[in-house]
């Protein structure tokens, strides 16, 4: 699998940080705080279907993760910032191989592959 470039690296940062802004402000931060400069861009260009994300558990899992656990998903989305910084963003940490990208473009915060988050549950 292709390594992740500066330009998606920054994509999937902008991903992160609208996610945190979402986390921290609210639901209803998102369209106020989150759209603004160079946030929408992104978000336009993400998967709106289910059907484009290959299946709808990535939504699911994002949605509910996102409402019920609110304070995690934001350490979460901390950890993954760093990663970003450490140059080991997009790998998951228990196997070592690259998340598909369809993955972090549902869950930026993603820090395991499908198989290992699944065995993990
Ligand atoms: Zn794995």
């Amino acid at each position: 699998m292709p390594k992740l470039n500066p330009e998606e690296l920054e994509r999937y940062r902008n991903l992160l940080l609208q996610l945190r802004a979402k986390c921290t402000g609210g639901i209803a931060g998102l369209a106020n705080t989150a759209l603004g400069e160079n946030g929408s861009e992104s978000v336009s260009k993400m998967p709106t279907h289910p059907a484009d994300l290959g299946t709808d558990t990535f939504e699911q899992e994002f949605s509910l993760t996102l409402l019920q656990n609110r304070g995690d998903t934001l350490k979460l989305i901390d950890a993954a910032l760093q990663r970003i910084q450490d140059g080991t963003y997009g790998i998951c940490e228990t196997c070592g191989t690259r998340i598909p990208k369809p993955r972090l473009q549902a869950i930026p915060y993603a820090s395991k592959c499908v198989q290992c988050a699944s065995k993990a549950k």
